[in-house]
């Protein structure tokens, strides 16, 4: 199977039946698993099935322990969800989502965020040796020329941006990049040496090529790595090949995209917008279905609705 456009999709799960189908062979290639216990070969039911193992005997159908568990929107839905929330780059915001797909704001927004924590799933651990990489750091929320008028504000005390409801510190993002590959971002309190450290040694393995600029966050590293550091305040961008031109590229779409699309995007979200935007961008050199199939295969683990929606 493979589609060529947005409405064939739709066209190939417009029966429930075929959509499930097709999600069991992703999920379990052949061979049905109960989720509680493990059992394969279970009995099948009407709706699903029942475990063969007599200390279980549980029902459940493929949608159990996936981010689709406890939803009564069709698969097709779902699939369609998917690929609109993964095939543009910029993103694509929950309202536009719910006008996509012909379903309420709140119904598209819980979608969305349960194809976030699939999404998630998907990013690596680990960069290449192989590759060059570069890190550097981002600063998310307190620009002030990005802001609506009524609230370019900021502290005279602090100088920290208003949001409407209070001043705002700027939220600190790291992310490594290999040129010509993949990315991996994390959310940090503040860029000094303590939060980027273990982030980086997690992130970049031992004695890759390491291109960062001259903060401080980077001191120290090469020990670790072949670290080359590009020093910006004299104005220097590129050294041959030493720059952080990449990771800055990336840093330019990623906010064009919170800003443009997200408006503003709190803490408490900010790591799952964070993972959408990596696992989007590491998945850009394949096409819409192969994409679809990827993020399928890593779908499960669920997101309780109520854990979203507690104290936002
Ligand atoms: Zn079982």
């Amino acid at each position: 199977m493979n589609f060529k456009s947005f409405p064939q999709l739709l066209h190939y799960f417009k029966d429930e039946q075929k959509a499930v189908k097709y999600y069991e062979a992703i999920r379990w290639n052949g061979n049905p698993t109960c989720p509680h216990c493990k059992a394969t070969k279970p009995y099948v039911t009407n709706r699903g099935y029942k475990c063969s193992n007599s200390d279980c005997y549980k029902k459940f159908t493929v949608k159990v322990g996936t981010i689709f568990e406890n939803s009564k929107i069709p698969m097709k839905l779902w699939f369609a969800a998917i690929y609109l929330c993964t095939s543009h780059k910029k993103g694509i915001s929950s309202v536009q989502l719910a006008i996509d797909l012909g379903v309420t704001q709140k119904t598209a927004w819980y979608m969305w965020h349960r194809i976030r924590e699939m999404l998630k799933a998907q990013a690596p651990q680990m960069l290449s040796k192989e590759k060059v990489i570069e890190a550097d750091e981002t600063y998310i929320g307190g620009k002030e020329e990005n802001r609506h008028k009524a609230k370019r504000l900021s502290s005279p005390k602090t100088g920290l941006a208003y949001d409407g409801t209070q001043y705002n510190k700027k939220k600190v993002v790291i992310g490594v990049i290999e040129r010509n590959g993949m990315v991996i971002l994390k959310h940090i309190p503040d860029a000094k040496m303590e939060n980027t450290r273990p982030f980086l040694e997690n992130a970049v393995p031992l004695g890759a090529k390491l291109m960062t600029d001259e903060a401080s966050g980077y001191k120290g590293l090469s020990r670790k790595y072949k670290q080359q550091r590009i020093n910006h305040t004299y104005r220097i961008y590129v050294r041959g090949e030493v720059h952080t031109n990449t990771i800055e590229n990336f840093w330019s779409l990623l906010k064009r995209s919170l800003y443009g699309i997200y408006h503003q995007v709190s803490e408490k979200h900010l790591e799952r917008y964070l993972n959408e935007f990596a696992a989007r961008f590491n998945a850009r050199n394949v096409n819409e279905f192969e994409r679809l199939e990827i993020f399928l295969s890593r779908s499960e683990g669920g997101l309780l609705y109520k854990n979203l929606t507690a104290n936002d």
